[in-house]
């Protein structure tokens, strides 16, 4: 197939593009670059199956050529970027996703939508399953993420029922891995960073709040298998064992030995209290679930971040 994808240069979408083109896809690749990182694609250069576009997709363009899917996974993720770009995170999941759903309605193609589990919002529904419709804060600070990602799915579904594109719906949990953002935010790196620092980990809140990390080879393996799958709404797609994120830090501390002391910081606004996908529906739909343990995850990301740390240093 001639899939195009955009947020290619993202952390998900970076390695979405390595899955394809190993099972002998052609991608064309889309970004401009907000979030995602040059380097994260730098691999792929010269590849004679890839082609790499610096496009915003909230502009106007054209893709040459026949397109047999259009994979859609451009938006900030990180709690840090999209407060730092609210507007920019609304537009792309808004107009962006319009015009990525338009490029698949006149390509014929079929159409995937990364979307979230912040679309359950503070979930009062304990662990999340794609039934429940969630508890979000319109007009908190999280909003501008959780809305534009539930537009983004009302707005593919209305595709298909009016237009009858095949569409898929991907509901991505936490995700942790090589190529995330030493400095996005996200637990997974600011831990990691700060243990191999040896600075204090900042724990927010009494990190009595609960997340699920999977491995993010499993979360590309599940999208993989979602984009040919003929199950319309939405799909979650995450790691089922749950942890404190004060656990989460113990296990850091272990695991890279650090002599790092946790230190208890302010919970931002609206920070989920507990998160755990039910991922019955991909394991039934898709023959899924995550393979890779956390302990085994956490090794590959350290020796990530060890290998960046070095090339800075
Ligand atoms: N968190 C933390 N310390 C940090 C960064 C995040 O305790 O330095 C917490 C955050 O408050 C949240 C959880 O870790 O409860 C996961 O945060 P992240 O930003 O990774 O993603 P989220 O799941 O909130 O989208």
């Amino acid at each position: 197939m001639r899939i195009v994808v955009s947020g290619a240069a993202g952390f998900v979408g970076s390695h979405m593009c390595d899955r394809l083109l190993e099972e002998g896809h052609s991608v064309v690749a889309l970004d401009n670059y907000l979030t995602g990182a040059r380097a994260n694609l730098a691999h792929l250069a010269g590849h004679p199956r890839f082609v790499f576009v610096a496009q915003d997709i909230i502009a106007s363009f054209t893709v040459e050529g026949a397109v047999d899917c259009v994979v859609h996974m451009a938006s900030p993720a990180s709690p840090k970027d999209y407060l730092e770009h609210p507007i920019e995170t609304l537009d792309v999941g808004s107009l962006g996703t319009r015009r990525m759903l338009e490029l698949a309605l006149a390509k014929n193609a079929r159409f995937m939508v990364t979307s979230t589990s912040e679309c359950y919002g503070d979930p009062l529904v304990h662990p999340q399953v794609e039934t429940y419709w969630g508890n979000v804060n319109p007009v908190g600070p999280r909003s501008c993420y959780d809305e534009s990602k539930r537009f983004a799915e009302a707005l593919t579904m209305a595709y298909h029922r009016k237009h009858g594109v095949p569409t898929n719906i991907a509901r991505i949990f936490n995700t942790y891995g090589p190529r995330m953002k030493l400095n996005d935010g996200r637990v997974v790196p600011a831990f990691l960073d700060q243990a191999l620092r040896g600075e204090p980990m900042t724990v927010f809140g009494s990190g009595l709040q609960t997340r699920s990390f999977c491995y993010v080879s499993d979360m590309v393996d599940g999208l993989y298998r979602l984009m040919s799958c003929e199950e319309r709404y939405p799909v979650n797609l995450g790691n089922p064992r749950e942890m404190t994120i004060l656990e989460f830090a113990e296990h850091i501390r272990r695991m890279t030995g650090t002599q790092s002391e946790i230190v208890f910081q302010a919970l931002p606004e609206d920070d989920p209290k507990q998160r755990q996908p039910d991922i019955a529906k991909a394991r039934a739909v898709l023959g899924w679930e995550p393979r890779v343990p956390l302990e085994e995850g956490l090794r590959h990301t350290v020796a990530y971040f060890r290998g960046i740390a070095d090339t800075v240093a």
